[in-house]
């Protein structure tokens, strides 16, 4: 492993690296001050306690001078005792100050943190559908917690640190020329040596900082994807464990090799750092005691101790700052990940002209839609039809031929790239999305359960439901009895996902929870062949009282569901191919009629 250290750190860089590192704009400056605008009042008595502390803190070192000539050299015992006094007097306030502004400041911090937080989630809840379809998951959790909480400690500490050290400084610089002006020159010159080892930490640490976190969120990922219910049982079916343990074992040793680099290059700093710190005042020695004994007479035993010690004093703050730079460039980086999700657009809004109707009936047109994912490839083709209020269509097809991405379109999960939709006469971009996701039930036959209870899960329908209304959802879903075969009811744990339910009773679940919803109109995604004929019997036997008067589009695969419907739409690649009832379709020899023979299945005939 390359130690990072001596003449070789700057090649670390890449121009690729180089043109990565974030411009620190005034833009980006004034975006970050302003998640403190709301907590300017407690920044304004933060300031005034650091300066107060900055003040107190090097009172001490001014005292020295007084306390070598006139209490060790003057051998005036009381004024020593005087001296002392007040020098611990200071310096107990001082860390009695620093007690209060440190709690103000971590309370600033926790705040913009979670103003933060509660900003990202927001803007990732108004995200598309397809945002999550695309987007690496590990990646997004790393943003939310991480990214974040980086920002955070950086901001505890960074703020503070520019201010209280600025203070510091400039208090110091100020005594130590109203002292000496060359001794305080010769101090002030000793300060640009800083800068060179810092120039270079602060290139290899924004390299490795930006490295360690592309890292963590390549582990992140690991660890969602495999150790998920449905991944964690792709690995064990395709006994990939081996395979899977040494990506994660590789991106676990790189994140260890990155550790150890980034922490040897603090190191190597901090080690050139304290050699300037420790030369600093032999210099002053060497230079004070010089103008003392051949050019100032005036010049004291005591100011040249007062010197040094305001000059050990400048060190630290100097060092803090010098490392600021460092931490600077890394906080950036954080911010920059996290505007960079921020700033994502919202692909499908609220229109700012949104209606909310009264009432609704249901009646649903298509009008010249067309749809795709991405350019290269479209989906749907101008598709036209419509469907009146309290009637139900059937759509069939061949497999992707569009039909999931045909029902998507109706709750705005995307939007039509061209053409409308419209509900009851309005085009559903200017309908209010939560009014218009309020109105529409949807069943899919990916059913997602939250990890609680059955009725925990019922209730995210609707959460003011009663206990009767629950019974008699489930009831009328053909669930009641099989949730009261178990041990405990509707208190039973479904597990991730609902792993612990099957199927079937999974779907059944999802058509309570849509039953409890009671939308006028109704989106349905058949299950295809994961369920054998009982389930499918008791599934369709549950979705006739629900489709009973809903407008209902239902991706069907089984013969009943179609006969059940009052049209059928088949659909292929992209196309409304043909339309109408089912007696009319197989009549033609079409694709219909293809479908019909091989793949709908007749009812269950059994009891
Ligand atoms: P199936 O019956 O197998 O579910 P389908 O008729 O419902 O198929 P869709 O899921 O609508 O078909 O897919 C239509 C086409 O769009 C397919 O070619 C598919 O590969 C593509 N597609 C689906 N989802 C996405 C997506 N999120 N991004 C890009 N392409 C997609």
């Amino acid at each position: 492993m390359k130690v990072p250290g001596g003449r070789s750190l700057g090649s670390f860089l890449t121009d690729e690296e180089k043109a990565n590192k974030p411009p620190i704009t005034r833009a980006l400056l004034r975006r970050i001050g302003s998640y403190l605008m709301p907590y300017w009042k407690q920044v304004v008595i933060m300031m005034f306690a650091l300066l107060l502390e900055a003040a107190l803190s090097l009172l001490p070192s001014i005292l020295t001078g007084r306390i070598v000539d006139e209490g060790l050299i003057g051998k005036n015992l009381r004024v020593l005792t005087i001296l002392i006094l007040l020098s611990v007097g200071v310096i107990l306030m001082a860390n009695l100050i620093s007690l209060i502004e440190n709690y103000i400041n971590t309370w600033i911090s926790q705040h913009i943190a979670r103003d933060m937080r509660n900003q990202m989630y927001r803007h990732m809840q108004a995200m598309s559908h397809r945002f999550f379809a695309t987007k690496r998951h590990g990646d997004l959790i790393t943003r939310m917690t991480s990214d974040i909480n980086g920002v955070q400690a950086v901001m505890t500490n960074t703020f503070v640190n520019v201010l209280s050290n600025t203070i510091i400084l400039m208090i110091a610089m100020v005594v130590m020329y109203r002292m000496n002006w060359i001794l305080a020159t010769v101090a002030i010159l000793i300060v640009p040596l800083f800068s060179i080892p810092t120039k270079r930490v602060g290139k290899s640490r924004w390299r490795l900082t930006r490295e360690s976190q592309l890292c963590n969120d390549e582990t992140n990922e690991i660890l969602n994807e495999t150790l998920s219910v449905s991944g964690q049982l792709l690995v064990k079916l395709f006994t990939n464990e081996g395979k899977e343990f040494q990506k994660y074992k590789q991106a676990n040793e790189r994140i260890v090799k990155l550790n150890i680099r980034e922490g040897l290059t603090g190191k190597w700093f901090r080690v050139a750092m304290n050699s300037f710190a420790s030369i600093g005042p032999m210099l002053i020695y060497m230079i004070g005691g010089l103008l003392m004994m051949k050019y100032n007479q005036k010049l004291t035993v005591g100011d040249v101790t007062v010197m040094v010690a305001l000059l050990g004093k400048m060190y630290q703050p100097l060092n803090v700052l010098m490392n600021l730079q460092v931490d600077l460039i890394r906080t950036m980086a954080l911010f920059t990940r996290i505007f960079e999700y921020l700033d994502l657009p919202i692909e499908v809004r609220n229109s700012p002209n949104a209606v909310v109707p009264t009432s609704i009936s249901g009646t649903l047109i298509f009008e010249n839609v067309f749809f795709h994912y991405t350019k290269d490839r479209t989906v749907l083709k101008n598709i036209n039809f419509d469907l009146k209020s309290g009637r139900s269509i059937a759509v069939v097809g061949p497999s992707g031929a569009g039909k999931s991405s045909l029902i998507q379109l109706i709750p705005r999960l995307y939007d039509v790239v061209s053409g409308r939709i419209l509900l009851d006469g309005v085009d559903l971009r200017q309908i209010d999305l939560s009014f218009l996701r309020k109105n529409i039930g949807m069943v899919t036959q990916d059913t997602y359960l939250f990890n609680g209870t059955i009725r925990e899960n019922l209730l995210y329908a609707n959460d003011s439901a009663s206990e009767s209304e629950i019974m008699d959802a489930c009831r009328k879903a053909n669930l009641h009895d099989f949730i009261l075969s178990l041990p405990d009811a509707y208190n039973t744990q479904v597990g991730n996902r609902g792993i612990k339910l099957s199927g079937g009773e999974k779907q059944r679940l999802s058509i309570a929870r849509v039953i409890l919803k009671d939308p006028p109109i109704l989106i349905f995604d058949e299950a295809t062949s994961s369920l054998d004929s009982i389930s499918e019997n008791l599934i369709q036997c549950a979705m006739e009282p629900l489709m009973h008067r809903r407008t209902s589009i239902v991706i069907a695969h089984r013969l009943s569901t179609i006969m059940a419907a009052d049209e059928i739409l088949a659909i292929d690649n992209g196309s409304i191919v043909e339309r109408g009832a089912h007696d009319e379709l197989v009549r033609h020899d079409g694709i219909y009629k293809k479908l019909y023979k091989t793949q709908f299945r007749p009812p269950f005939k059994g009891t």
